[in-house]
């Protein structure tokens, strides 16, 4: 099977002489590094020969390219090496081989391209790195190909990248974080990672398992597995050889087996390999593969004084800088034990790659100094970490393996100062701190309060401070000696100040229970309180007072960072109010007449004002406001009325409301006398007054039966005649809530 390393890209074109360089010359398996042209004739790779042109690469870039490969094979019984030399002379099922050429217009625009499993099998190689379809001149593009291509022909095939719903996105793992230990599995693409590792992971398809050929298989791909151990067939896999071992381990794996190193001229250097293993695993398959078994590295040092000891481990690095930690594999864990074995102090950043432990002041003894591979989560992915085999935890140190760099430095415990000193954590704007200074072999101190403190400097042992402004505050003391300084610093949290006062009556009755209550603003929840004038004292925030004389009251505010804040208030004790003002209840009555409805008020005292109110047959309430007695409506027949009245006294106060309901009778008045008179073609009526509200006539002509009706709020009614004619005139009263019969007629003849 071909499988195709993808990517484009330009092309470079120098030549050099190559370099010869080799990786462990002790090793049987060559990986050999071609960099300066091949011809090819061999028909599984073209029917024809292949003319493939020099890599272009200059000495330097493949010294580069070389080193960054070796890295990356450092670990296992293999010779990457750019001798052909060497390569002839091994054993043909020991070897392969990659040839670095810009010519790949016979296979096309990938970035390399290898036989799997071809290891150690002629008839398949060399594999392929396209560099013109590659970023010209980067190397480490140029060495990822080629270790990548590599893998392939030690039996791995690609590793996949899945989302967040373990659904898998094609068939290579582009990388994932930013930085220095941004990651990728190598046999991904992880040109753009710089943390770029074998794996134990997924490899396309289903999370999980798949079936094949009857078989229930785990979807997933231990790179280590693979190339170091025989893989059996018959559970859905096909069987391959074993390819080749890992080193054997170089640094024992206990404090008991740990590798004794010298002091010499106050530091240390020393170098080993993180390589995991199988242990006497030599083949497997997977629905039984343990888990890998992690490297630990413990070296031994014994000082015979105190000790200020700075401990460094970096990995291997193409820049061999700890500030990049360039194309490292190994994210160093470094942990010091003491004689005991217990840890004394453990570097796992996961920000960077290399370690540093700084220990002042450690007494004379043995120390370990124990190298591993950290677990940074950033080293694995969605599906990574959910192994379908089930007995291999979530591998975030698997693919950490490599060479390191172990260094020390130690001086003196006894000949240097040590800074240290401790003070509150916390406080208020004004409020006085004092330093408890616990400094070693030092002479003169100073102090540097930060922003906002008064003093803001200081070069006394234990000196006070207070700050003029709230915030976090960085207090940093130099210890200082003939020998040399040392600093350490502490944060402090100041903040507002705490401000306390009484919410309390200026004035109270004798002997009236009242609740006082204590507020604060500023320092830090929560305050504790302590009114102690008052006997017994009171620890709450509010209490119950009953003074029968003017008295003081004191209360101590206290904030969680121990600011305090006294507040005072004084309650006087004065007469028991007056009475409040009354206002009696007056009497109300209705009348209803032929002219309308009368409310009358009777008060029983001075008043200002009446609230007269009323609902006609308990429909919405009317409101009037009057100063007289009494009030005129007018309601129709039958309607009952709800009169609601409340008094306004010349004191202010209001009565409380007095209520009648009234039916509105009908009313009528018996029928007005009335005389008529006629002169001009006019008849006059004029009614004798009998108190109606309105009085009415009807007349009409002698020998017609339709009556004709006219009303006057008057006493007269005159209406047109046609004279000669006699007519016939009734009256009758109309009163607001009704009207009467009418009369017995009376004749007229109009004039
Ligand atoms: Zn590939």
């Amino acid at each position: 099977m071909r499988i195709t390393l993808l990517f484009m890209l330009i092309c470079s074109a120098l030549s050099a002489q190559v370099p010869i360089l080799q990786s462990l010359p002790t090793s049987q398996n060559v990986l050999y590094l071609d960099f300066d042209g091949a011809v090819v004739n061999n028909p599984n790779w073209s029917a024809t020969t292949i003319n493939a042109a020099p890599s272009g690469f200059t000495s330097a870039q493949i010294t580069e390219c070389f080193n960054i490969i070796a890295n990356h094979y450092t670990i296992f019984d293999l010779n990457v090496t750019t001798s052909l030399a060497v390569y002839n002379a091994a054993l043909a099922t020991k070897k392969q081989r990659i040839v670095f050429t810009p010519t790949s217009e016979w296979y096309g625009g990938v970035g390399g391209v290898a036989f799997i499993s071809s290891w150690g099998w002629q008839a398949y190689e060399p594999g392929w790195v396209f560099t013109a379809n590659l970023t010209s001149g980067d190397m480490k593009t140029m060495a990822n190909a080629a270790v990548h291509e590599a893998g392939h022909q030690l039996h791995l095939s690609h590793h996949a990248q899945y989302n967040s719903s373990n659904q898998p996105q094609g068939s290579y793992h582009f990388g994932k974080g930013t930085g220095e230990t941004s990651w990728c599995p190598m046999m991904g693409v992880g040109y753009s990672s710089n943390v770029v590792q074998w794996v134990a992971g997924p490899v396309g398809g289903p999370c999980g398992y798949r079936i094949s050929g009857g078989f229930n298989m785990p979807n997933w791909q231990d790179d280590f597995a693979e190339m170091t151990l025989e893989r059996l067939g018959g559970d859905g896999f096909t069987g391959h050889s074993k390819a080749i071992s890992f080193k054997a381990d170089d640094i024992g794996n206990t404090t008991a087996t740990a590798k004794a190193i010298n002091i010499v001229n106050n530091a240390i250097s020393d170098s080993g390999l993180i390589i995991h293993n199988y242990g006497s695993l030599t083949s497997f398959k997977y629905a039984t593969l343990p888990a890998i078994t992690y490297d630990d590295d413990y070296f031994r040092i014994t000082t015979t004084a105190a000790q200020n000891m700075t401990i460094n481990c970096r990995p291997w690095s193409l820049s061999k800088s700890t500030s990049d930690n360039q194309y490292a594999t190994l994210d160093v864990r470094l942990i010091i034990r003491n004689a005991a074995g217990t840890i004394i102090a453990i570097d796992s950043n996961i920000n960077k790659l290399n370690a540093t432990i700084s220990l002042l002041n450690q007494p004379a003894g043995t120390y370990f100094i124990q190298v591993s591979a950290s677990g940074n989560p950033n080293y694995t992915d969605f599906c990574y970490s959910t192994n379908p085999i089930g007995n291999i935890p979530a591998n975030t140190r698997y693919g950490s393996v490599g060479r390191y760099y172990l260094t020390g430095t130690f001086a003196s415990a006894t000949s240097l100062p040590v800074a240290n000193f401790t003070q509150p954590s916390s406080t208020c704007v004004g409020n006085t701190l004092t330093m408890n200074n616990q400094s070693q072999q030092a002479t003169t101190y100073t102090w540097n309060f930060g922003a906002g403190a008064t003093p803001s400097t200081s070069t006394a042992f234990n000196p006070t401070v207070t700050y003029t402004t709230a915030g976090s505050k960085t207090i940093t003391l130099t210890a200082t000696n003939t020998n040399g300084s040392n600093t350490t610093t502490r944060t402090v949290n100041i903040t507002s100040a705490l401000n306390a006062t009484i919410q309390a009556p200026a004035s109270v009755v004798s002997g009236t229970s009242t609740v006082i209550t204590a507020n604060a603003t500023g320092g830090t929840t929560p305050y504790t309180y302590n009114w102690y004038t008052v006997n017994p004292n009171q620890t709450t925030q509010s209490i119950t007072i009953a003074p029968t004389t003017a008295t003081g009251y004191n209360v101590l505010v206290t904030s969680a960072n121990g600011c305090t804040s006294d507040a005072y208030a004084y309650v006087n004790v004065g007469a028991p109010p007056p009475p409040p003002p009354s206002c009696p209840q007056p009497t109300i009555s209705a009348t209803t007449t032929c002219n309308g409805t009368t409310l009358n008020i009777t008060p029983n005292t001075a008043y200002q004002s009446f609230l007269v109110q009323h609902s006609v047959n308990n429909g919405s309430i009317n409101s009037q406001t009057i100063t007289g007695t009494s009030a005129s409506f007018n309601f129709q027949a039958n309607a009952s009325v709800r009169f609601i009245v409340t008094a306004t006294c010349t004191n202010g106060a209001k009565s409380t409301a007095s209520e009648i309901t009234s039916v509105i009778p009908a009313i009528t008045q018996a029928a007005p006398d009335f005389s008529l008179a006629s002169s001009n073609g006019r008849i006059t009526t004029t009614f004798v007054n009998n108190g109606s509200k309105f009085y009415a006539i009807r007349y009409r002509a002698n020998g017609t039966t339709a009556w004709t009706e006219n009303t006057t709020n008057g006493l007269t009614i005159t209406v047109g005649a046609v004279r000669g004619t006699t007519y016939e005139v009734q009256s009758q009263s109309r009163c607001q809530t009704g009207q009467g019969s009418w009369s017995t007629s009376k004749t007229i003849t109009a004039q």
